[in-house]
């Protein structure tokens, strides 16, 4: 039988979300960060009600989670073997842009040329600016009218899991097992998985719908740490200062000419190149400190950074006798990869679905985090996957209505190869 969810069911809910404000907060320490988020969440609670899902709950930090549970034939051999598998969307959206009054337009059988948004006469989507957009001719385009982003970045994704629940629903002799779906606030403030609950979720391994495009697995990070570095220098009155002054604002200085200039930044590198990024200063002549981030994607390049960031600053203090320095290595994640290759079969089982649903697997490493990051480590392997959206916390963010049905075509794909080849393992034990 063919996976292909109800086209008009999902871009019906896919517009009605994404009218919905749901901006996170990041000056707000609470979760969720915004009111509003609730909103989304009381209507999705009703929605996963309907379609029949079990233990649905919305729980006092605005977590959404609920169970489908496992269909199979009488008699199947497979009864009760299946691992629960989870799939997961945020409901925030990105406070960089507002997300209020959200008028998406849908713009039918893309014709190839420049996309219009009234709204905002200055941008204008074109396949030369926007080069993914190239590959989307005749296709359905939703946008926003150019006035707010349009929030694809998550709202795709919670449609594309409520499209591939009722499929299932509505196709009882589709075997699968288990399917947990989670629903999280605060995603893009960095804080999704703050109060996720991985044990009452259930789920065994898992994966997030908030990738670009189509096609994407993406299981692999940063690893990232943060470094301080403090100078102390020797103040002393300017008027009698000669000889005796030793600067830290200078030492500082000379500490940050010391680094490469066209290499080890965030502004000089691409792909799998890590870096060494000043992101803050504050001082004075007596004591100046210094803020880095260090990214690679191993722990043993992440280590060579730190090791030459550390040099260079051992340096500057023999440089100046009477001053002194001193470092600090701040532990912030790691590159999931490290959970995700415990248990292969995560990512090899979302490649698969993937080809089997027509559409070309891309393997980027992300240059940051995710929430799937931090849920690996807490024991639940994440990989996240393509929900097909593009230009994801501007203005100009757009989706292919295919793109979407594709995804839910991909996840549909996915549980069956859960079904016919999984095997329950349990979570994996938490790493710090
Ligand atoms: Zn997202």
């Amino acid at each position: 039988m063919e996976f292909r969810v109800d086209r008009d069911d999902l871009v019906q809910k896919f517009l009605s979300f994404v009218k919905i404000e749901t901006t996170s907060n990041e000056d707000n320490a609470a979760t969720p960060s915004s009111e509003c988020q609730w909103n989304l969440a009381k209507i999705l609670k009703e929605e996963l009600q309907r379609i029949g899902l079990d233990n649905v709950r919305l729980d006092d930090h605005c977590y959404i989670y609920g169970v489908l549970p496992e269909s199979l034939p009488a008699g199947s051999p497979r009864a009760g073997k299946i691992p629960a598998v989870g799939l997961i969307a945020h409901m925030d959206v990105s406070p960089a842009v507002s997300g209020k009054d959200v008028k998406p337009i849908i713009h039918r059988n893309y014709d190839g040329g420049p996309i219009r948004l009234p709204g905002a006469p200055e941008l204008v989507l074109t396949p030369e600016n926007d080069k993914p957009l190239g590959e989307c001719k005749g296709l359905d385009i939703i946008t926003s009218d150019g006035t707010t982003l349009l929030g694809a970045d998550d709202k795709a994704g919670i449609a594309i899991i409520l499209s591939v629940l009722q499929f299932l629903q509505k196709n009882p002799e589709v075997p699968h097992g288990p399917v947990h779906v989670a629903f999280t606030p605060d995603e893009e403030i960095g804080r999704g998985v703050d109060k996720f609950d991985v044990e009452g979720f259930g789920a065994e391994v898992a994966y997030t719908l908030d990738g670009a495009g189509q096609g994407e697995v993406e299981d692999e990070t940063f690893c990232a740490d943060a470094m301080d570095v403090t100078f102390r220098g020797i103040n002393v009155h300017p008027g009698y200062a000669k000889n005796k002054m030793i600067n830290s604002i200078k030492l500082a200085s000379e500490l940050i000419e010391m680094l490469p200039k066209n290499a080890m930044s965030p502004e000089t590198t691409a792909e799998r190149q890590g870096y060494v990024h000043p992101m803050s200063v504050k001082g004075n002549e007596e004591l100046t400190e210094l803020k880095f981030l260090i990214r690679d994607f191993t722990d043993a390049g992440l280590k060579e950074l730190e090791r030459t960031l550390e040099e260079k600053v051992r340096a500057v203090e023999k440089a100046h006798p009477g001053c002194s320095a001193e470092t600090k290595v701040k532990h912030s994640y790691k590159n999931m990869k490290v959970m995700l290759d415990q248990r292969p079969e995560t990512t090899a089982f979302a490649e698969e679905a993937i080809r089997a649903a027509g559409i070309k697997v891309h393997k980027n490493p992300i240059r940051g985090g995710t929430d799937g990051a931090r849920l690996s480590f807490l024991g639940l392997p994440t990989p996240n996957l393509s929900a097909g959206g593009l230009n994801f916390h501007g203005k100009t963010e757009w989706v292919p209505i295919q793109y979407m049905e594709n995804a839910a075509t991909v996840c549909l794909h996915l549980l069956q190869l859960w079904a016919e080849k999984g095997e329950k393992k349990g979570l994996l034990p938490k790493v710090d």
